[in-house]
């Protein structure tokens, strides 16, 4: 049996041919190498008419390696994947208890977990551009999206906590959707962390 390595994000397949797409990155066949031959394989990228030059993708994540090298993308993706369903905890709370310190709670992770998006997005991008070279398949596309809709969101929600920071007094129907845009900003970052969690693991 022989072993294929994605170039990639480093999944190994085994089998007589590699996969038509890596079931971890989503990249093609064509970016799978024989184990056994990397070193020759490797070599042949290199004479197979490369540009000399390296690729403005290439040059910038060779600037932003500083960020990869501190993990910055893992440790700041907690923020959003751990205080965003605290926060949403608490807002609960503050409903079934009628707890204004629930509600303030809420309120003050929900702004913190608004500072911290920009800085998950950004190391996401350079993680993605240090790591898997760029590459824009499936998982990516899925992180992009789950990313956007859950900056969106939480900035909606820390918008609309700075103007009615008495929400949970507040009519039933805006407190509804109020909740639903929780809950779907909470599935939007735990789906990113899912995927996160296959590329990583690539399992
Ligand atoms: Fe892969």
């Amino acid at each position: 049996m022989k072993k294929w390595r994605c170039k990639v994000c480093g999944y190994i397949h085994e089998g007589d041919a590699p996969p038509e797409t890596c079931p971890v990155c989503g990249v093609g066949a064509s970016e799978f190498v024989l184990v056994e031959d990397e070193p020759a394989a490797a070599d042949a990228d290199g004479q197979d008419g490369e540009p000399a030059g390296k690729s403005t993708v290439s040059r910038l994540a060779e600037r932003l390696k500083f960020v990869d090298k501190v993990h910055g993308h893992p440790v700041s993706v907690h923020i959003p994947n751990g205080v965003l369903p605290l926060s949403f905890l608490f807002l609960l709370l503050a409903v079934i208890l009628k707890s204004d310190a629930m509600a303030t709670a809420a309120r003050l992770n929900t702004f913190f977990v608004a500072l911290a998006m920009p800085v998950a997005l950004f190391t996401g991008f350079v993680d993605w551009l240090n790591r898997y070279d760029g590459k824009w398949t499936r998982p990516f596309a899925v992180k992009v999206v789950c990313g956007a809709v859950a900056t969106v969101l939480v900035a909606v929600l820390a918008i609309w906590w700075l103007v009615e920071p008495d929400i949970c007094r507040g009519s039933v129907g805006s407190l509804a959707v109020f909740v639903i845009l929780y809950v779907i900003a909470c599935g939007a970052v735990g789906l990113a962390g899912f995927y996160g969690g296959k590329l990583v693991f690539r399992e």
